[in-house]
């Protein structure tokens, strides 16, 4: 047997593979492309990585881009804008930067990370029909393939899956024009009922750029962006982003070079939706031997709080401690208690991503932004929590929480009726 396999060499897959060449546990990597394919690729997503995952990036010693932060480039706090009459302008910091660095060539950079410290990678795409040999090579076939074919072998799990729709529709590009922000950090806006969009410092092929990832509300006032395609009409497409910014976003509208602005490669732009899923994480094949799903295979959500990636690779970690602390056999009861270890997290960045995506905004969501555009302090927890998401679901879950959350840090929550006020959204 050839120990452990993985299929697929995204954030979750590679950081598994590097984590069991850490432990000297065999591992043969399953690879949809070469790293010079995964350059040359289209942009796949604009992950940003936050300190939790910078943090076992250290641990794997894949961690190339720390020099960046020198306070010229990374994640350093959140700029929060909520477009009500009158907006709410606010900052939170983090406590550890996080960082965007643009996937294909962090991916890349991995993969050959891998091979050079005697990784073994196999290239090429596989179908659900491979996995039974594959299980027969290996002592377990761990699936971290992302959002593609291979999820329908892991069944849906609709009690934990409450949206059969995507609730986003997702417009990301990197571009130019679009100056940084002083302190550098990622610009978190609000226009309630219609989207949100993130403007986060990009770290790609020719350095620091930005990208504008919009989240629009299907049917709200920005969903045009979506009925352009950059493809057919890469103008259109780009004036229908100053349009949007301009009516939705002004502060940022206002802050653009105007005569620069423009996506800054053909194929540096993405279009599409998810709904958000979570599976089973594992699976009986036909010969009786089990697969494990990790990563978006498993849980899939809309990227609104840009925890995915981050999920993926404590993902990752969990099953490699799970695979050195019991490796009897990698059975049904093997797999069960490996979910269950996995969900203890996931389930918190689902719940709490799932939530934040109701339109009107919950009121304790409205009452927390609120109270952090008054007060520092809770601005700075709520922010520099997206590398501890559990903690924001803590404060959030449920009405009494924020509220003594709120009382710890000295804030009254704002006595809010349904309805009201505008920043509810509709
Ligand atoms: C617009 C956007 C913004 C996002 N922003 C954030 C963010 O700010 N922070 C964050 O944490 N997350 C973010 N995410 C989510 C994040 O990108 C994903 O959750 C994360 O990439 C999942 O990692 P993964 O390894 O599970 O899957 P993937 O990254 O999808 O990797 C899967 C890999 O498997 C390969 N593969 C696919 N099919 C096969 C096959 N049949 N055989 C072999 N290989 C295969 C693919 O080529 C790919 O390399 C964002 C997503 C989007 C779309």
């Amino acid at each position: 047997m050839e120990g452990i396999g993985i299929v697929g060499a995204g954030v979750a897959g590679l950081h598994l593979a590097l984590y069991l060449q850490q432990h000297n546990v065999p591992v043969t990597l399953y690879a949809e492309k070469t790293a010079e394919q995964q350059r040359e690729g289209r942009l796949p997503n604009t992950a940003a990585h936050w300190g939790n995952t910078r943090v076992r990036e250290r641990e794997l010693g894949v961690n190339h881009w720390d020099g960046l932060l020198d306070g010229k480039f990374g994640n350093f706090c959140f700029h929060f804008y909520i477009g009500i009459d009158p907006p709410l302008i606010f900052r939170g910091d983090f406590i550890e930067p996080g960082i965007t660095i643009d996937q294909r060539i962090y991916l890349a950079r991995l993969l050959e990370d891998f091979e050079e410290r005697g990784g073994k990678v196999v290239i090429g795409s596989l179908q659900a029909s491979d996995l039974e040999p594959l299980s027969e090579q290996h002592d377990l076939v761990v699936v971290s393939s992302g959002r593609g074919s291979l999820t329908q072998l892991f069944p849906r799990m609709p009690e934990r899956s409450p949206y059969t729709q995507p609730q986003r529709l997702i417009c990301t590009g990197i571009y130019h024009g679009v100056p940084q922000r002083e302190p550098i950090g990622v610009g978190l806006h609000i226009s309630p009922g219609h989207g949100e969009l993130f403007e986060m410092p990009y770290w790609t092929f020719d350095g620091a750029q930005m990208a504008l990832f919009f989240e629009l509300v299907p049917g709200g006032g920005m969903e045009r962006l979506m009925q352009v395609r950059y493809e057919e009409d890469p103008k259109g497409f780009e004036s229908t982003v100053l349009d949007v910014l301009k009516e939705h976003f002004p502060s940022t509208y206002e802050r653009l070079n105007r005569a620069e602005i423009g996506v800054a490669l053909p194929q540096d732009v993405l279009q599409g939706s998810i709904t958000p899923t979570v599976r089973r994480a594992y699976t009986r094949l036909e010969n009786g031997k089990y697969v494990l799903a990790m990563g978006d295979v498993h849980v899939v959500n809309d990227p609104l709080m840009g925890q995915g990636a981050n999920a993926a690779s404590h993902a990752a970690f969990v099953v490699g401690q799970a695979i050195l602390e019991d490796n009897l056999a990698f059975d049904e009861r093997w797999c069960r208690r490996t979910e269950a270890r996995l969900w203890d997290f996931v389930g918190d960045v689902t719940e709490w991503n799932n939530y934040m995506l109701q339109v009107p905004m919950p009121l304790n969501v409205v009452q927390l932004l609120l109270a952090a555009s008054q007060n520092k302090a809770v601005a700075d927890v709520f922010a520099d929590n997206f590398r501890r998401p559990g903690r924001n679901w803590d404060i959030l879950a449920s009405p009494e929480r924020t509220i003594a959350f709120l009382h710890q840090y000295g804030s009254e929550a704002p006595l809010l009726s349904a309805g009201e006020p505008a920043a509810a959204g509709e």
